[in-house]
């Protein structure tokens, strides 16, 4: 069994990673050292995925290299920020050497795919487990243009991009037995991909922005709220419904869409004079979907093609719930 050091020379160093981009140096001392162009701000944020919490204990390594990096980059996307570097702290209860080949292929598919460098990391063992995995990533963007959570602004449009609900749909097949890695709703959980372009392309236009990574209208709440906005009014019939979801019924298509976790899609508010940039902006490559308005009235109310008012069965994945 490699030790500790041969475990991070042999998944976790790469030659082609040291002295690339903003790293100035990277995995092997005692920290990195990180440059960040002059005039832009660095953007960073952490996230730990946890073995049968985050995922699924018998998800492929690959997907949780790939997802433990891909949740991260959405908090970037959701800034606007383009992804620089990475952290990586590891805890496992055993080094098994398939996982890690698994999990470093994916991991590093995504740091390439985004243009991320693995700067550093750390790694324990934990013999009881579950396996528990730590990202730190860091993005740049001009000084001063993030996109926040704090800016909406009362009759702004509210738009999500791609069609959220289709990793929830994904776990439900995935925790009654499916394990096709070809079905769109699974590869949708299992390999997210963050909205980098579309998050980058809407620095200076959207108001306020968020990854949607709770559920739609819990993230949306806490755009609401940032920005002192007191609610948004929501058309169920313009939401986007990926083609997978046809085949629910209507209330739990409308609860993944509304509700489900995962997805890291952007949800973000714009003036609604602004939404031809939006379009622009998106460039026919990310789809985007203007689903509601942000409203005087409070709360979040749903609406359906007949006028009528629907309360959503709940409004978001929440950790510590009925604890
Ligand atoms: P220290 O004991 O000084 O914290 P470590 O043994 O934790 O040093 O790490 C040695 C080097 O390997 C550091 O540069 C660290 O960033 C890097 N490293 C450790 N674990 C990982 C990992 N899982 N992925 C990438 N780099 C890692
Ligand atoms: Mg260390």
């Amino acid at each position: 069994m490699p030790a500790e050091f041969d475990l991070i020379r042999r998944w976790f160093t790469r030659s082609a990673d040291a002295g690339s981009g903003i790293v100035a140096l990277g995995v092997g001392d005692d920290a990195a050292l990180l440059a960040p162009a002059p005039g832009m701000q660095l953007v960073t944020s952490v996230d730990t995925l946890v073995e049968g919490v985050h995922f699924p204990a018998d998800t492929p390594a690959a997907a949780v290299g790939w997802k433990s990096l891909a949740a991260n980059l959405s908090d970037l996307a959701a800034m606007g920020a383009a992804p620089r570097a990475c952290l990586l702290a590891l805890t496992l209860p055993r080094i098994d050497e398939r996982w890690l080949d698994g999990f470093a292929a994916g991991f590093f598919r995504a740091a390439d795919a985004y243009g991320c460098v693995l700067a550093g990391g750390d790694t324990t063992a934990t013999p009881a487990g579950p396996a528990v995995i730590t990202v730190t990533v860091f993005g740049e963007l001009p000084a001063g243009t993030a996109l926040l959570r704090s800016g909406a602004r009362t009759g702004d449009l509210v738009c999500v991009s791609g069609t959220p609900g289709l990793a929830a749909l994904g776990l439900a097949r995935w925790q009654s037995g499916n394990r096709d890695l070809h079905d769109a709703a699974i590869d949708a959980l299992l390999y997210p991909q963050p909205r980098l372009a579309l998050g980058s392309a809407l620095r200076g236009i959207a108001s306020a922005c968020i990854d949607v990574s709770d559920g739609l209208l819990g993230d949306l709440a806490h755009v609401l709220a940032a920005s002192g906005v007191p609610g948004a009014e929501i058309d169920l019939t313009a939401l986007p419904r990926a083609a997978a979801l046809a085949a629910l019924d209507d209330e739990t298509a409308c609860d993944h869409v509304l509700a489900g976790g995962d997805d890291y899609e952007l949800c973000f508010t714009v003036a609604a004079e602004r939404w031809p940039e939006v379009q622009a902006a998106a460039g026919g490559r990310t789809p985007v979907t203007v689903i509601g308005r942000t409203t005087a009235a409070p709360g979040i109310r749903c609406v359906d093609r007949q006028g009528g008012v629907r309360v959503p069965t709940r409004m978001a994945w929440e950790h510590f719930r009925g604890h």
